[in-house]
Order: C-alpha cells, then structure tokens, then sequence
C-alpha cells in the first residue's frame, strides 16, 4: 500500500482536474469515502467534482457536500463532462467499471485520465494505473483514511471529512459489529472522535429516521412475504412493483431489511428481492459457513463479497425466486 499511496499523492500534485467516482446505488461507504476525499481534496486546494452513476436515497442527504454530487441520472451532461476533462478520477468502492452502470461506464472508460482505485471488493479488474485493493479492508472509508495515514496527512482530516469517513466504516460494518472489523477499524473511530466527529448524530441521522411508510413496508415484508427453508437454514423475501407502490417506496426504504432476515436464528443465508423498473434487484448476505459472492456471480450478473453481495435478474419476480430457489442448493455447504 505504501508505494500507491504515494503514487497517488503525486497523481493528486500534478492534477488539474479530479473527479471522485463510485458505484451504483449509493450507500454509505460510497457517500461517505466520495465526500471524505472530496473535502480533503478541496481543503489542499484542488479542483474536485463528485460524479456519480444515481442519486443518494434520502437517509444519506444530510452529508455534507451531498448536494455537490453530479449524477448521471438527473444531470447527465455535466457529469459526462467532468468525467471526459478530468486528468485523474478516483474510482472509490467497486472494482469493475460495470459497477457505474452503462450510461456512466461509457464515459468512464472513454475517459483519458489517470484512474486510481481504492476498493476492498473482490477480484479488482485491470482498469486503472494505480490501485489500493484490499479486500480484508471492512470499508472504502477506512482505506482513504489508511492512504491519509500513509502520506502523513492525517491532520487534513476534519469533523466535517471525518463524520464521511465515519458514516462508510459505521454502514458497511452494520455497525462495528462483522467480522471485517479489527483493532484497527476502532482505533481510526477513536481517531474521528478525537478529531471532532459527533458519532451519535451520524447514527440518529442514518438509523432513525424512518418514514411511517418505510416501517409499515418493512413489517409487511417479514409478516407476510418472508420464507424459511429452515432445512437448508435459506430465508428470503421478495416485495413487488405494486407492493412497494402501496407503501409509497422510496429509494432506500429496504436498505438493512435483508440482515433483519439474516438475524433470525438457526439462518446462514438471506435474501431479498426487490422488482424495480422491471428488474429484480436481489440482495445476499450469509454468515457461518455459508458465502454468496459465487451465487450471485454465477446466476445472478453480480457478485460483492463473501457475507454481502448483489445482483440482478431481467425474469419477472416469481420466476427469479424460482430460479433461486433451484440454484441455491448448489451454493451451501455440504453436511
Ligand atoms: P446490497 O445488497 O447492499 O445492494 O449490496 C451488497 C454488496 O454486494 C455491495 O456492497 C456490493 O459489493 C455488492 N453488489 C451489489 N449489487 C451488485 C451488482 O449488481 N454487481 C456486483 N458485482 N456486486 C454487487
Ligand atoms: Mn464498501
């Protein structure tokens, strides 16, 4: 890591124009490592744009510099227009240039900038000159604050910078609490506190402020849709365009509802799907034993990491669960 983090500084010296990007579907370790590097960037001075693929869901709107995000979704020119006039782009939180979507990949990959990647997905694809993958890493965020680390700049950091850092590392740890976690992850928090971050706003700005449409969306989902194959310790549940629709969905309403399903006991693997604008989005996540990346890769156009990943299917919604439910046999350990 130290030999790209210093390579990374002097791509940052030398530049005129950076743009911060990340993947599809914002969440916290996206927002939150995008607009850390942002602030950190604009403090040393920089000329930085966030660019990416598809708006934050609102629990994440209150972060700080959110409304200076280009995305693609809303304000397609600008953001393509960054991307092609930036002479380094910074490729935080996924490993593979698919991971922007179509729209925004085409441009990306157009681009001739210098791209750096700090990620902790997976099999990091061969797209940008220089890379920091550490896939035992528990979030983006906590690999930016290692690069700060590295180049002796830990001081840049502010509450504002901080509380970004904070918010990726607290999402994508589901709150300190996954195996990802290591001495390390709680010193930089110690750290963050020390600098100034107020932890328990980020925690009641993310966790508590539920819509009543939200909890009524999610008491129905584990009331009435939720499936146990308690013989192979698989549960899932999968909500409808129309059932979303009466629940007046909003973007990010089934953030977290899958490690509900997941804290049931006797479970290893849950699953939710989700039909959206045609598709089926479809979340994993396991613990124990069981792992989902390969499930998800193999059948499902996705992948992530081994306890959480993603993916997608374009059959209707009961064929996918069909599908998964024949496939997943294949994925979990035999007794
Ligand atoms: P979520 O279920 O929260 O949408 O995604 C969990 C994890 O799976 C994400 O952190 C990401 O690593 C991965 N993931 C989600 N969707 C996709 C996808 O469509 N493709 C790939 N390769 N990974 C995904
Ligand atoms: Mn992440």
């Amino acid at each position: 890591m130290q030999n790209s983090s210093q390579k990374i500084k002097e791509l940052v010296d030398q530049a005129q124009a950076i743009v911060i990007t990340s993947h599809k579907s914002p969440d916290g370790d996206s927002i939150g490592s995008s607009l850390g590097l942002y602030h950190i960037l604009k403090s040393w001075g920089k000329n930085v744009q966030v660019v990416h693929p598809d708006p934050a869901p609102e629990f994440l709107h209150w972060v700080s510099g959110q409304d200076q995000i280009s995305d693609f979704e809303t304000k397609s020119e600008q953001a393509s227009e960054a991307l092609l006039s930036a002479d380094l782009i910074f490729c935080l939180d996924y490993n593979e240039p698919s991971r922007v979507g179509d729209a925004m990949q085409a441009v990306l990959v157009a681009s001739s900038a210098n791209k750096v990647m700090i990620d902790h997905h997976l099999h990091p694809a061969d797209f940008c000159q220089v890379v920091i993958s550490e896939t035992s890493a528990c979030s983006t965020c906590e690999l930016v604050y290692k690069w700060l680390k590295e180049i002796n700049r830990l001081d840049d950091l502010t509450e504002t910078s901080g509380a970004c850092i904070y918010l990726g590392i607290m999402t994508d740890t589901g709150s300190f609490r996954f195996p990802s976690v290591s001495a390390d992850t709680h010193e930089i928090i110690a750290d963050l506190i020390r600098r100034g971050v107020k932890h328990y706003l980020i925690h009641e700005s993310v966790y508590d402020t539920n819509t009543v449409d939200r909890i009524k969306l999610r008491g129905y989902a584990l009331s009435e849709k939720l499936v146990c194959l308690n013989d192979i310790h698989v549960a899932y549940a999968s909500l409808s365009e129309a059932e979303l629709k009466k629940y007046n969905y909003q973007k990010g309403d089934t953030e977290g509802l899958v490690n509900q399903i997941l804290g049931i006991q006797g479970i290893k693997m849950a699953v939710l799907f989700v039909e959206k604008d045609g598709k089926v989005k479809i979340s994993f996540r396991a613990k124990g034993d069981y792992f989902v990346n390969e499930l998800a890769k193999t059948h499902f156009e996705g992948g992530g990491h081994a306890y959480a990943s993603g993916g997608i299917s374009t059959e209707n919604l009961e064929k996918t669960v069909e599908k998964f439910v024949t496939f997943v046999k294949d994925f979990i350990p035999k007794a």
